[in-house]
């Protein structure tokens, strides 16, 4: 079962969609399916082209006037435009987002250029312009003025999908089978009007949703635990716990599974230059299983998190690129930034289903702040786990410190109206000043 949740604002009770998946479409009928088959070959095409169209030259827009020409009626028009407006839509907020990180990322290398601080071997970061989304899997996001779910009566089957075709007034019923855990899922629940058809290699599955409303039930002026990301802990808290680990047995894990994946790539040479034209596959499947080992152990690291601060507002960071590459440098980067993207996701979604408030602070200089003086210097970190400020003299774990700071974050809006990092080190060095001014320091 997938999960999704809609953004909230503070304190509004939090809805959060929850599909089920998997529930495949019942070949009664060959013939039935196969006029579904033809109906996704006119409609991807169709979809592809709004897709690049609102990449491109216009605002995606869910109400645009149909303009390509298509045998679908109006009504499938309308459900292709809405898809492809989505589609373009995040990958236009993901463009911008991975392009803001860019330039933070070029300010920050400038910035230590200027410093004298630079990485013998940092590189000034580029900008490769993304891609146009290509729409390869057949997925069609149908709502029910194309397809119609209902259910069954007197009947094997539980539901029929009444799906639009490309014959005019001419509709398809389709039989849906519930597994007995779909049933028990979905039971007393009202079910989304809008379904998912997708199109395997096995067949035609459809992913049914219904909507869940949790309020918020802390005040608003209950405390705040600030969490920070890492890599040796998982979640730090500002109030002093740590919460599972990439180093030990996961690291070790990692270890034995990049050897195996180096031993074959050797094998594969070897074999290449004999001439062997089936060679072992390079997917590792070992390297699957870790990857999930890695979410699971994130799932019981943060779920443990809230268990153990129940009554609390959470506080967490957004993990932009940069931050991600700051807190993974001199590790093998890549395995560990892309798990680190989970851990904030689950605390969104852990937060929503517990009915807890939970906020997303900005990360710039949180782990270089110094959350008593608001001094900010990269030398304030000595090593990776040491935090021992420059100036006021401060020194804790540097994953406490940094959860502090996030801790403070919560409701700053000073902060949070800064455009890009220069704006916020400005700031921050703002308040160490005044801080110096309050406690008479030389
Ligand atoms: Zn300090």
């Amino acid at each position: 079962m997938k999960q999704r949740k809609k953004r909230t604002k503070k304190g509004e009770p939090q809805t959060i969609t929850k599909a089920v998946t998997h529930i495949r479409l019942e070949a009664a009928n060959a013939g039935k399916l196969a006029a579904l088959d033809d109906l996704a070959q006119v409609y991807l095409p169709l979809c592809q082209q709004y897709v690049t169209l609102f990449c491109t030259d216009e605002r995606p827009d869910k109400f645009r006037a149909t303009c390509f020409a298509t045998p679908l009626s109006e009504r499938w028009q309308r459900v292709a435009i809405q898809q492809a407006a989505g589609i373009a839509q995040s990958w236009r907020t993901n463009r911008a987002q991975a392009y803001q990180d860019y330039v933070d990322d070029l300010l920050d290398y400038h910035e230590q250029q200027t410093e004298g601080t630079l990485d013998a071997a940092a590189k000034e970061p580029t900008w490769r312009e993304w891609h146009i989304p290509v729409l390869r899997q057949t997925c069609i996001q149908a709502n029910v003025n194309v397809v119609e779910l209902g259910p069954a009566q007197d009947s094997t089957f539980d539901y029929w999908l009444t799906i639009s075709t490309l014959e005019f007034r001419k509709q398809l019923l389709v039989p849906v089978k519930l597994a007995a855990y779909h049933r028990e899922a979905l039971k007393d629940k009202t079910i989304n009007t809008s379904v998912t058809l997708n199109k395997r290699a096995d067949g035609w599955w459809v992913t049914l949703s219904y909507d869940q409303v949790i309020p918020v039930h802390i005040a608003p002026s209950a405390p705040v635990v600030g969490v920070d990301v890492g890599i040796a802990n998982f979640v730090t808290t500002s109030t002093g716990k740590h919460y599972g680990t990439f180093h030990g047995k996961l690291r070790e894990r990692q270890k034995r599974d990049r050897q195996k994946r180096r031993h074959k790539a050797k094998l594969r040479k070897c074999l290449e230059k004999k001439g062997v034209k089936q060679l072992p596959s390079t997917s590792s499947k070992s390297g699957q299983r870790l990857a999930r080992h890695v979410r699971q152990s994130i799932n019981r690291a943060v779920n443990q998190c809230f268990k153990e601060h129940q009554g609390y507002q959470f506080a967490y960071e957004h993990l932009s690129v940069a931050t991600m590459k700051y807190k993974a440098r001199a590790m093998n980067a890549y395995l560990y930034a892309s798990n680190l993207a989970h851990i904030p996701k689950q605390i969104a979604w852990n937060a929503a289903k517990r009915g807890v408030a939970a906020i997303r602070v900005r990360s710039a200089y949180s782990s270089q702040e110094c959350s008593v003086c608001h001094y900010v210097d990269r030398a304030n970190r000595p090593n990776q786990q040491t935090f021992c400020c420059r100036v006021c003299g401060y020194s804790t774990h540097a994953d406490l410190n940094a959860a502090i700071n996030i801790e403070h974050r919560w409701g700053d809006d000073e902060l949070r109206a800064c455009k890009d990092r220069k704006e916020v080190k400005a700031l921050l060095l703002q308040r160490h000043q005044t801080w110096k001014q309050q406690n008479g320091w030389p």
